[in-house]
């Protein structure tokens, strides 16, 4: 009898389940583009290796343990839906006209400055050639700061996730910032350059005013720095007179080599030797 009655209640509940499903199906297939929204965030997720399956629009914070996400839904219906998107292929990441670039083992980077608490790091070469570099600028009275050097591409995927969620999309993101794994940053070969005595010129075009940049243009090849995407750069990214990366070193022209056809064919043996008279003998740039 107690057997028969639950064998009755346990298939009201399955239809219950059943016809809950084929409503999930409807509203699936009419709210395409509902479900599209809640796959953006999710996928903007994705591009990173270890990441929770559902993003706070608030947390900056990398996650590299997938929490429970204990977060109180109040419709199941919502709920369910959110499974299926996560579960739903994630689509590839926009690269827009990006190279995909490897990351730099952090423990052979050497330490060349701060922007406020945060330690600057590049390769050994580069960083070399950076102290020699921000010497001479000072010589001359102008001061280079480092805004940013390596990234790794956990950083670089908070800091996309974040232009996704401010711009709305990976496609627009990716007009002003690499996706991860494709940032020139994470080969510890960049840095992002500020002026000392402009600060409010940061990371802005205006930046192409400062006297740091007009000194760079002058000066940088003599130290193997090359401005990575000038205006129509043929990668169509945008115009970033702040980012200057090494070249000046074989290993670093082996990893811009994709990003530099329209660069002047430079041999390794051609390179300016780093040494104190290398500035003056170059003359101009
Ligand atoms: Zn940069």
């Amino acid at each position: 009898m107690d057997s028969s009655k639950r064998f009755h209640g346990w298939q009201r509940w399955l239809r219950f389940l059943l016809v809950l499903l084929i409503s999930f199906g409807c509203i699936v297939g009419l709210n395409n583009a509902a479900l599209q929204h809640t796959l953006e965030a999710s996928i903007a997720q994705e591009v990173s290796p270890s990441t929770t399956p559902k993003p706070s629009a608030s947390s900056l914070q990398p996650s590299p343990i997938a929490s429970p996400s204990p977060q109180p839904v109040a419709n199941p219906a919502l709920q369910q839906l959110q499974q299926l998107g996560t579960a739903i292929a994630p689509k590839p990441v926009p690269k827009l006209n990006h190279f995909p670039y490897p990351q730099a083992d952090p423990n052979t980077l050497i330490t060349v400055g701060h922007y406020g608490q945060r330690i600057e790091r590049l390769a050994p070469e580069a960083a070399i050639a950076w102290q020699k570099m921000v010497s001479a600028a000072r010589e001359e009275k102008v001061y280079i700061i480092p805004i940013s050097g390596f990234r790794s591409v956990a950083e670089q995927t908070q800091l996309f996730n974040a232009r996704v969620r401010r711009w709305g999309s990976q496609i627009a993101a990716a007009k002003v910032i690499a996706p991860p794994g494709y940032s020139e940053h994470h080969t510890g070969y960049v840095m992002d350059l500020g002026d000392g005595r402009a600060r409010n010129l940061d990371v802005t075009t205006a930046f192409a005013r400062s006297s740091v940049y007009k000194w760079m243009q002058k000066h940088g090849k003599e130290f193997g720095f090359e401005l990575s995407f000038p205006q129509n750069n043929f990668q169509k990214i945008s115009y970033e007179p702040w980012h200057w990366r090494f070249v000046g070193s074989p290993a670093a022209m082996q990893l811009f080599a994709a990003g530099r056809p329209q660069a002047m064919p430079v041999q390794p043996n051609q390179m300016p030797l780093l040494t104190p008279q290398s500035r003056s003998k170059s003359g101009n740039g």
